[in-house]
């Protein structure tokens, strides 16, 4: 998650990762991953954002690790839940999630000097079809953007893959405002990672740049709003958006998957209050 009027990339220019420092990383987004995996457990009706929020906070600490979003630029939660219309950035509560609402969570967690950091839109029930193709729309296009992470692309190859898919065959509205980024010692490093563009263009990616590539996706409008709680970034028109993101290796063939998705699927199956994208 990146505001580009609220959260300043660091600025220090893209830093290339080490070996050593690349399995440090895997480790924090591991963890990430985890904790995704039990909010896909415990996530029903009736649960309140705030008790995820409670539990996701405690699972990191005992196992050593620090929330990174909780109180960054004054965030006061360790997790992000943003339900329905909201894109990004919603501040656990005490809001009872209902059947029918989707669920984005995003994570993130520092350990050992460095952040892991992914996300998540579950889709709690009886969600209807439409907000279901959101969904898997959303998700697919984050596939798309990660096979164009390869060494020699350019950043704009990962936006316009996202852009192209969601926008032109689905008829979706991708968020400007909030961009993907650079991930290591800093939650936010460079280079912005758009989930739109223009094929060919925006810096080249070198091997082992670390980057989370992370389409926000809105039903309706690409257009949003801040609430007044100075936080949760909602759609114009109400309808529902969806947030799908994983943290990568640039390699040359094929990024290296830092986060992993398949653990939170595997628990999605498994519980019969989340219905499954595929
Ligand atoms: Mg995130
Ligand atoms: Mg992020």
């Amino acid at each position: 998650m990146v505001l580009v009027c609220k959260f300043n990339i660091v600025g220090k220019g893209v830093i290339i990762k080490t070996e050593e420092e690349i399995e440090l990383l895997r480790l924090s987004d591991l963890m990430v991953s985890e904790t995704l995996a039990l909010m896909g457990e415990i996530l029903k009706p009736g649960v309140k954002s705030i008790d995820l929020d409670k539990k996701a906070e405690e699972y990191i600490r005992d196992n050593g690790g620090i929330p990174s979003f909780k109180g960054y630029e004054g965030f006061p939660a360790s997790l992000c839940i943003s339900i329905n219309e909201a894109v990004v950035h919603g501040i656990p509560s005490d809001y009872e999630i209902k059947d029918g609402d989707i669920v984005s969570i995003d994570c993130g967690v520092y350990k050992n000097g460095f952040h892991g950091d992914a996300a998540y839109t579950f889709a709690v029930g009886d969600v209807d079809e439409d907000t279901m193709e959101l969904l898997r729309a959303t998700n697919e296009s984050l596939y798309l953007g990660i096979e164009m992470a390869v060494v020699g692309n350019r950043v704009g190859d990962i936006g316009y893959a996202i852009q192209h898919y969601t926008e032109k065959q689905f008829g979706f509205g991708v968020v400007r405002e909030m961009v993907g980024h650079g991930v290591g010692r800093d939650l936010h490093e460079d280079p912005e990672v758009p989930n739109f563009g223009r094929r060919g263009r925006g810096i080249k990616l070198k091997e082992n740049m670390t980057i989370a590539i992370e389409p926000m996706v809105n039903m309706g409008t690409k257009r949003v709003k801040v609430l007044r709680d100075g936080w949760t970034i909602v759609t114009r028109d109400g309808k529902p958006s969806a947030h799908f993101e994983h943290s990568l290796v640039v390699k040359k063939g094929k990024p290296d998957l830092l986060s992993d998705h398949k653990i939170i699927e595997e628990t999605i199956k498994n519980n019969i209050n989340i219905k499954n994208l595929k």
